[in-house]
């Protein structure tokens, strides 16, 4: 059953979300009248309620997908097209040593530290990096801020902690990151950099001289479908370009 404090998403009869915390003198408003929280509290997932007009809505628990969609931003967030696939190329496992920067919103984050990853990150503006642990918080629980040593620094300056497992970067210049990366990463580490432009790759890609192994770069294209009685078909519409992902594994010299 549903509690206060905790985060619902509602589905009304158009498919559109809405994800909020339940308080206890909580109101959902839409066009179609308003909804108590306190009814929706003592409810169970897939439950529907109705608003004080009649629209109708199921409930459910969000996902980690729901939330990174929805949630307040600060920085562009990664998608969740490619994030599930960062944390595969970037091999993340429980207790895994990984430094990131920037962490932005904190997508990547929170998706990493679901995997288990132990997480160092460096963030140049204080207003992300507080933005980012508040998300973190809200989603994942302030135990979860116990894996998340965030702080307000310049990556490309340097890293101060070392013996890291992965890195996984999301920066206008993830090559200034490379020289640092070779310092702090154990040997047969991996690297991750997430990058809109395939000149970015390019340059991050050169600037990995010597000790990199299995360079790979690629994109994920991701294409909905429409299922409806014999309407089977794509959907017209796509994303048709978020970012490209490269992988390399440090050796060492
Ligand atoms: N991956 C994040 C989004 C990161 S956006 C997410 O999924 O939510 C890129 C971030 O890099 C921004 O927050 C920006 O402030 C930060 N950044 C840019 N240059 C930086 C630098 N030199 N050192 C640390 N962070 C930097």
């Amino acid at each position: 059953m549903f509690a206060f404090g905790e985060k619902v998403l509602l589905i009304d009869a158009k498919k559109r979300r809405y994800l909020f915390t339940l308080k206890p003198d909580g109101e959902f408003h839409t066009h179609s009248g308003f909804l108590a929280h306190s009814v929706i509290v003592s409810e169970q997932e897939g439950a529907v309620v109705r608003s004080t007009k009649g629209a109708e809505y199921i409930l459910l628990r969000p996902t980690l997908e729901d939330f990174v969609i929805q949630m307040p931003r600060g920085a562009q967030v990664i998608y969740p097209k490619d994030l599930a696939p960062i944390c595969m190329m970037a091999d993340i496992y429980q207790g895994a040593k990984v430094f990131e920067s920037g962490l932005g919103s904190g997508a990547l984050s929170m998706t990493m530290l679901r995997q288990g990853a132990v997480i160092t990150g460096y963030e140049i503006r204080e207003d992300f990096a507080n933005r980012a642990q508040i998300n973190v918080r809200e989603f994942l629980g302030t135990e979860a801020l116990s894996n998340y040593q965030v702080h307000v620094k310049d990556v490309y300056a340097g890293i101060t902690e070392t013996g890291f497992d992965r890195m996984v970067l999301d920066l206008p210049e993830p090559w200034q990151v490379v020289p640092h990366a070779e310092t702090v990463l154990r040997k047969g580490a991996i690297l991750v950099s997430y990058s809109p432009s395939i000149t970015q790759a390019v340059k991050t890609r050169e600037s990995m001289r010597s000790g990199w192994l299995d360079l790979r770069t690629l994109e994920v294209l991701h294409r909905t479908w429409h299922i409806e009685g014999a309407s089977v078909r794509p959907d017209h519409r796509m994303v048709a370009h978020t970012g490209f992902l490269t992988s390399a594994r440090y050796v060492g010299a």
